[in-house]
């Protein structure tokens, strides 16, 4: 796989800087792909490394290029595949990749949501859905934390795009437009249209959504273990350039076990793992 990569990735290097310049602005883009249909996978360390690599080996040397291009390349072996295409750019996909760069079609909606089985916050009936894969681990989740004697409550999961329509423009008129793009997605860019994001609290963080969260007995255990059950803190602490968002440690994001393992060990935020793994995507400016 990483060999298939490399033959193609020169051709599409020069595509890819080509077009870059053509998607900056993409923040009124609501579809998974317009804008970002030049990406491709690319091998880690990126074109300059592998240019210069290719440019050596024109040289005679001990080793042959192919084998020295892949000791440059990620070594993913036993590592979860991941598909620019078919995975991050597919809104269905567990893995799916959504952020200031990459949204969601204004009428995706999962179709396989159910109500989480765990102690929630608020009435609303759909922030209290996940889908249903993410609501079983979540589960699971709670109850390990209960059994530490930890007690966790679900605040908001899934969010429709007009939800988030809604919300995002009563932000932007109680705070302004900068500052609620600090906290609060643009409609299509939430990764609560997903299914997949649930915002956790304690009552010792007073059942609200706020950094103090991270400090309390509660927060330091989701940030141990939510891995284990296949969530990630989508947004750390240090990590707002890279995101987009101030530090949420209550922001959790099902990628499956696996992948959120590698993520959690890996101590990078899901954009820089991508971009470990040698996945090219835009990142935030
Ligand atoms: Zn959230």
């Amino acid at each position: 796989m990483i060999d298939k990569r490399m033959l193609h990735s020169l051709s599409v290097l020069t595509s890819f800087f080509i077009l870059a310049g053509c998607s900056d602005n993409n923040n009124e883009d609501h579809t998974a792909t317009t804008g970002n249909e030049s990406a491709e996978e690319l091998p880690d360390e990126n074109s300059e490394q592998s240019e210069e690599i290719g440019a050596e080996d024109e040289s005679p040397s001990d080793d042959d290029t192919s084998e020295d291009v892949s000791e440059e390349a990620p070594d993913d072996e036993g590592l979860v595949d991941i598909d620019f295409e078919d995975d991050l750019m597919e809104p269905s996909s567990i893995k799916a990749l959504v952020n200031k760069q990459y949204g969601l079609p204004e009428d995706y909606a999962p179709d396989d949501l159910v109500t989480v089985d765990v102690p929630t916050v608020l009435e609303n009936p759909e922030v209290r859905q996940l889908r249903e894969e993410a609501a079983d681990a979540l589960k699971e989740m709670f109850d390990a934390a209960q059994e530490d004697e930890l007690y966790l409550h679900a605040r908001s999961g899934y969010r429709s795009y007009q939800t988030q329509v809604q919300l995002y423009n009563s932000y932007v008129s109680n705070h302004g437009e900068e500052a609620a793009n600090r906290y609060s997605a643009q409609p299509g860019h939430s990764e609560h249209q997903t299914g997949l994001g649930m915002d956790v609290t304690s009552e010792s963080a007073n059942l609200q959504l706020t950094e103090a969260f991270g400090d309390t007995p509660e927060g330091k255990w989701v940030e141990d273990h939510a891995h284990e059950f296949g969530f990630i803190i989508r947004y750390p602490q240090g990590k707002e350039e890279i995101t987009g968002y101030q530090y949420e440690p209550w922001h959790l994001r099902y990628l499956g076990e696996e992948l959120a393992a590698e993520v959690y060990e890996s101590g990078l935020t899901y954009e820089e793992y991508l971009i470990e793994r040698g996945i090219t995507i835009e990142i935030n400016q």
